[in-house]
């Protein structure tokens, strides 16, 4: 199977804090329409750094997450603007790389009117990013099981690609949750049993605490393909710029760690930069030559 390497291979770090960080613009997706040469010179530097896999800039780029972020959401088709994140990054991206198509969480909530409409969100989104020609569909950062697997079910559905879906975890006095209070084990059981490609864990509090989170995840998933992209700790605000604790500097031994845990896929999420990804570049080269 395509991610059942020796080798992990080695994805990007994070595709919207670096584009607030560079431009000011708060909602990176619309990048894709207004400066997409800033999105695709992203993706160019992450294929330098020694990725193996980019990611659309498509995060957010649903219905329910625009809507709260742009007044004037009328002009903006939602389809058209993941199909267009996927042919920016195929612009750059070469034969030998693989493009996953991002997909985040709506921002809803099962209890709310509108969540009976969320697998056509997803439907647009996700048909956008196969007919820009993504080749593998990331469903991540999910913390409800009910919206991953409505996510994953249209992904199944709408495109014949490989899915992979990632949550985010948080320890807490010593036991593992998903952020919106799912049990690590029931959350992971619910992702194995989807029939998902890859399953994974992503964003959270940092390198450290997800090499813990990664341990439970393996001993859970067994041979089951494993993703992991840590987040670079929790921002502090400082002169109105967000700075993250696990620079490139202090990452070595935990991505060693991660790499040792036997997962097939490694990248990063917030906060993460092309200088982390040439790091993860250089330690598994070491370690796999
Ligand atoms: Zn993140």
């Amino acid at each position: 199977m395509l991610f059942k390497t020796i080798k992990p291979l080695l994805c990007d770090g994070a595709i919207g804090t670096e584009l607030i960080k560079q431009t000011n613009q708060k909602i990176p997706e619309i990048l894709n329409l207004t400066q997409p040469e800033i999105v695709k010179q992203l993706h160019t530097n992450y294929i330098k750094a020694g990725s193996d896999i980019i990611t659309t800039n498509s995060f957010g780029a649903n219905y329910p997450r625009l809507k709260k972020a742009i007044k004037n959401l009328g002009e903006i088709n939602i389809y058209e603007l993941n199909k267009l994140s996927a042919k920016i990054a195929n612009e750059v991206k070469t034969k030998d790389k693989l493009l996953f198509g991002s997909v985040g969480p709506t921002g809803l909530k099962p209890e709310d009117k509108e969540f009976k409409k969320i697998a056509e969100y997803f439907g647009e989104q996700i048909r956008g990013l196969k007919d820009g020609g993504v080749d593998i569909i990331l469903i991540e950062t999910m913390t409800i099981v009910e919206e991953m697997k409505i996510a994953f079910e249209i992904a199944r559905n709408e495109a014949n690609l490989p899915v992979a879906v990632s949550m985010s975890f948080k320890i807490e006095n010593g036991q593992i949750y998903t952020y919106a209070g799912v049990d690590f084990k029931n959350a992971v059981k619910e992702m194995m049993n989807l029939g998902a490609d890859v399953i994974g864990a992503n964003c959270g509090n940092g390198f450290a605490e997800m090499v813990e989170i990664a341990k439970s995840l393996k001993s859970l998933a067994g041979d089951f393909p494993i993703l992991i992209q840590p987040s670079a700790g929790t921002p502090q605000k400082i002169n109105k710029s967000l700075i993250y604790p696990d620079t490139p500097d202090k990452i070595s031994p935990y991505v060693e760690k991660l790499i040792d845990i036997g997962i097939n896929i490694i990248g990063g999420c917030c906060g993460t930069t092309p200088e982390h990804i040439e790091v993860m570049r250089r330690i598994i080269d070491e370690k796999f030559k």
